[in-house]
């Protein structure tokens, strides 16, 4: 009955990223086919808010004119350079420089890829490195959370700690490990705070240094707000007695800001929302407002020296992607953050986070949803089967994803993520914008009550 149609070609030839290949084949896919503002337009010319920002990264919206002249401007100078042995070239110069004063601890340089997984493995390997060049090379085990999402290529897939990425690959890797995931209303015990939590967890990441020979322990990587595994801002004081651990283990810290970098949790970066002083941060999405692909790793001074001791050992950093710190994509992101300090980003992710977060938080009361939780503009709303008991849905429901296609028949696109809805929406989102959003989630939360009782 599709016909010729977008949705029967797709279905046909396209095989899609985190997508349930059998579902897919009766569901079909949305086939989104224009932007404007906070506004997409689906193949039959409805609209949605997109209360997530695509993948939490168009932070400009959709039709950001000056991100395509920019784009347009250095496609006509220089479509393409590289940074292999020695080349460089000025857009890819400026956003290092201007990255590296942007850092919220003191940074050394920038290196540059094209994806947040890629920005990942090499602060893997940067890691590595690091601790050859100090004459350390059994201190290599890295530590992840449970529930982290890092990306998808072997080495940050085994650092994400979701089933789904490790089962049918045999990850995760040799030398990654997991801990606790940071999530109070999930994980927290009967009668203990919040700051008790955190210790615990703390507690945890030492013993299980100490189990594993803190000589083999060389980085503990973590979101400052988890994103893809539910949206979970860190419990009080727990970055501070983290790294507390990690200082007495002189273990790394590496920040993935790839959603939290740029604004969203209402500081430049969430390393300051959290206190986290990282020696390696990652970043990517918001950075050009996901109008081209880039991603950035900050490194501290320490493991660029340890870069040049090691390099002259044995020659070069061996490690480097094509289109890694490509110019457009530089220029791009360059435009990105002027817009974002002409904008004053931050202080309107200030300004509107109390709406978003209070607006939220008033359905605590629906007899649905168990928690809420968020920071800045970033926010999950987790639905639960007994306020009381937290007891979750029987995941055959798939509760969440139900909540999300009645979203979207009113208009709104959010993200399902176990039972978890996850709001992201671009950071130049309009009060106005924002209360819509957040008004279509409203209807398709009682919509979803009125599904479970029939
Ligand atoms: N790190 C975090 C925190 C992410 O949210 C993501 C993607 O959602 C990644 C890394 C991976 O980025 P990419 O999909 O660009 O490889």
């Amino acid at each position: 009955h599709l016909g010729n149609s977008a949705a029967s070609r797709d279905i046909a030839y396209h095989l899609h990223p985190y997508t349930n290949a059998k579902a897919h084949e009766s569901v079909g896919p949305l086939v989104i086919s224009g932007g404007k503002g906070v506004t997409v337009t689906d193949d039959t010319g409805k609209s949605y808010i997109e209360g997530v920002a695509g993948l939490w990264c168009t932070s400009l919206g959709f039709d950001e004119p000056r991100l395509v002249d920019a784009a347009i401007a250095q496609m006509r100078k220089l479509p393409f350079y590289h940074a292999f042995a020695h080349k460089s070239h000025e857009p890819a110069i400026d956003l290092a420089e201007k990255l590296v004063a942007l850092a919220p601890v003191p940074m050394s340089k920038a290196f540059f890829a094209c994806s947040g997984s890629e920005a990942n493995d090499t602060a893997i390997k940067l890691v590595w490195y690091y601790n050859n060049a100090l004459g350390r090379p059994e201190k290599k085990k890295i530590i992840a959370r449970t529930k982290a999402y890092h990306g998808v290529t072997v080495a940050a897939a085994s650092l994400t700690g979701l089933p789904n990425c490790h089962r049918d690959f045999d990850l995760p890797i040799a030398r990654v490990l997991h801990t606790d995931c940071p999530h109070y209303y999930r994980f927290g015990q009967d009668g203990e705070t919040e700051e008790q939590f955190a210790t615990r967890l703390a507690d945890n990441l030492e013993a299980l240094i100490l189990r594993e020979g803190p000589e083999t322990v060389a980085a503990f990587f973590a979101e400052p707000v988890m994103g893809a595994g539910g949206v979970i801002p860190p419990p009080a004081t727990y970055f501070e007695k983290v790294q507390a651990v990690l200082a007495k283990y002189d273990v790394l810290l590496v920040a993935d800001e790839v959603i939290c970098g740029y604004g969203r949790t209402g500081n430049m970066w969430g390393s300051q929302t959290y206190g986290m002083r990282p020696d390696i941060l990652t970043s990517a999405k918001a950075l050009t407002s996901a109008y081209l692909p880039l991603s950035a790793v900050l490194v501290s001074d320490a493991i660029y020296k340890a870069c040049v001791a090691e390099s002259e050992k044995i020659g070069v950093f061996g490690h480097g992607f094509t289109y890694g710190g490509h110019p457009v994509s530089c220029a791009v992101a360059l435009e990105t953050l002027k817009i974002y300090e002409e904008r004053d980003i931050v202080a309107r992710v200030r300004d509107l986070s109390p709406r978003m977060q209070g607006t939220l938080r008033r359905y605590l009361d629906h007899p649905l949803v168990g928690e809420v939780r968020g920071v800045g503009l970033i926010a999950g709303v987790e639905l639960v089967a007994d306020k009381a008991t937290k007891q979750p849905f029987d995941p055959k429901l798939n509760v969440a994803g139900k909540l999300v296609a009645f979203a979207h028949q009113h208009g709104a696109i959010l993200r399902p993520i176990g039972d978890t809805v996850g709001f992201s929406p671009p950071l130049v989102i309009n009060e106005g914008e924002l209360d819509e959003l957040l008004a279509r989630f409203g209807k398709a939360l009682d919509d979803t009550a009125d599904w479970l009782v029939r």
